[in-house]
């Protein structure tokens, strides 16, 4: 069985936000030790993928998955998986419906921090929760595990950072091997477990 370590949530300077530059993923993803799979998730942006992939090219031990972080009023919703935008108006189920219909992930992010879906993610038909936010607290990382569990829906950890230094705080493991398709099977059948990356690892 082949296991993969991921980050499923990281934003660039593609994001308003972020001071992490695409050479910054792609460094600290070449140079970490066991996380070797980073999902590209800008807000409501698409545009940093082709940059990050082509800065990642040269390395062919690392994998970067496409996505987006998309949000809706009700809340935040990741989709992996996509290079494109879903149509607007970006209400939950529209985003959700899109990304069953192109073979994405839907995952709520962070449900029980602000920006996050709460308890609408019970009728949101999500793919996938992330259990483990690295800019969640533990009271609300909990709080999205036990709605997961409940819901038997997979969880899924991202580090949601917006800064270099918080690259890969946290990961997904995923039984999978690195290709893009099979990593977001592996996540819907839930063949995931999250984990918080030892406080040692510095760059
Ligand atoms: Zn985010």
């Amino acid at each position: 069985m082949t296991l993969i370590r991921a980050d499923l949530h990281i934003h660039t300077t593609f994001s308003d936000d972020s001071q992490t530059t695409p050479k910054n993923l792609v460094e600290q993803l070449v140079a970490h030790p066991t996380i070797k799979v980073a999902a590209v998730t800008d807000h409501d942006s698409v545009k940093g993928i082709n940059t990050v992939r082509q800065l990642a090219q040269p390395y062919p031990d690392i994998l970067i998955l496409p996505g987006v972080e998309i949000s809706t009023p009700q809340g935040d919703i990741l989709i992996l998986g996509t290079e494109q935008l879903p149509p607007k108006p970006w209400t939950i189920e529209n985003v959700v419906d899109f990304a069953k219909d192109n073979a994405c992930v839907s995952v709520a992010a962070h449900p029980f921090r602000e920006w996050g879906l709460g308890d609408l993610t019970r009728d949101s038909k999500v793919d996938a929760i992330e259990v483990l936010n690295g800019a969640s607290s533990t009271q609300a990382n909990k709080q999205a595990h036990e709605l997961a569990k409940s819901m038997k829906l997979p969880g899924v950890a991202g580090s949601d950072s917006h800064q270099p230094s918080e690259l890969y705080s946290v990961y997904t493991e995923v039984q999978a091997s690195m290709n893009v398709d099979e990593i977001l099977k592996a996540i819907k059948k839930g063949a995931v477990t999250v984990s918080q990356t030892e406080k040692s690892i510095h760059f």
